[in-house]
């Protein structure tokens, strides 16, 4: 299963007309330079999203300001088409002040949903381009301490207008029982802080196992995450993972880290109720906010 997204599974998501116009999904990436965001995309989707070069590059010249990047990639699954879209925000957080790090991103998430609205007003509305954010996976520094203010400022300000995912960066760099302590205070953080990260919604419907199964992904939460582009022999398998004199963290190996979790969540399971909850829940808050406040 080697290198297996597992998009594959959307059309079990979703009614079958969907499968013939193909699928879309918007993923934002937020955290300071060098916290494995973009190996973490190309590691998810099995992509050179971002070319090793670009990676390999990574601190050498630091934007003056938070930019907002996105780039496209049609990838294919056993016949299943998925236009993803990775936007990336290189500068956030990497300056001595970043009081303000948070406003362009929440700009442009925000114009994105303008976009949708004016199109949704107009008459013609058959064929409507979505580049709202569905996801926005947000990278937690594995300091082990607790939220840097600048963590618990985007989430506070960001939280009713995208589904925030935290994720604990670079995982391997913590052992398993700091791991556990970070998640818990994180978690006590994010609670204390009233921050509303993503939820699956659990169904009445629901089968015993689908809701066991949702039950230990959101268990997880925050992801404490590895990504890497390197493969080693592991006792004659072939594994994605990062080697230490010690021995390998292996990436897709859920008693290393919880990466397996994550992308079940973002692309096996829940990506269709990501884009419904953006939707039924973010964009139509935002829509109303912003008629009443035009006195519509
Ligand atoms: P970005 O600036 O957040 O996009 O980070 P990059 O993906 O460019 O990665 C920055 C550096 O961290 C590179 O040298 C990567 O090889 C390394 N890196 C990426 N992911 C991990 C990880 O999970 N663990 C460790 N230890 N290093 C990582
Ligand atoms: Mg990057």
């Amino acid at each position: 299963l080697q290198g297996y997204v597992g998009f594959a599974n959307l059309p079990n998501q979703v009614h079958r007309k969907s499968v013939k116009t193909g699928f879309q999904f918007t993923c934002m990436v937020v955290g300071e330079s060098g916290l494995g965001k973009s190996t973490l995309v190309n590691t998810l989707f099995n992509t050179q999203l971002y070319p090793p070069k670009e990676i390999a590059e990574l601190t050498a010249e630091l934007p003056q300001t938070v930019e907002i990047k996105s780039t496209t990639a049609d990838i294919e699954e056993n016949g299943v088409k998925l236009k993803l879209t990775v936007v990336d925000t290189p500068g956030f957080g990497d300056f001595v002040n970043n009081e303000e790090s948070w406003k362009p991103i929440l700009d442009d998430i925000e114009s994105r949903c303008d976009a949708y609205l004016e199109q949704e007003n107009r008459v013609n509305r058959r064929k409507m381009a979505d580049n709202r954010i569905h996801a926005c996976l947000y990278f937690i520094s594995p300091t082990g301490h607790a939220l840097k203010a600048v963590d618990i400022e985007f989430m506070r300000r960001l939280h009713t207008r995208v589904n925030l995912i935290p994720i604990i960066a670079k995982a391997d760099t913590m052992t398993e029982e700091e791991v556990v302590a970070f998640k818990e205070r994180i978690l006590a953080d994010i609670n204390y802080h009233q921050i509303q990260i993503y939820q699956a919604p659990v169904y009445e419907y629901d089968d015993m196992e689908t809701i066991a199964e949702n039950s230990e992904i959101m268990s997880k939460i925050p992801f404490a995450v590895v990504g890497s582009d390197k493969e080693f022999d592991v006792d004659g398998r072939r594994v994605r993972g990062r080697m230490y004199p010690w021995g390998i963290i292996e990436v897709d190996n859920e008693d290393h880290c919880d990466f397996v979790k994550l992308r079940q969540m973002l692309i096996r399971t829940h990506m269709e109720e990501l884009k419904e909850y953006t939707n039924d829940v973010l964009y139509e808050n935002y829509r109303t906010e912003k008629l009443t406040a035009m006195g519509i």
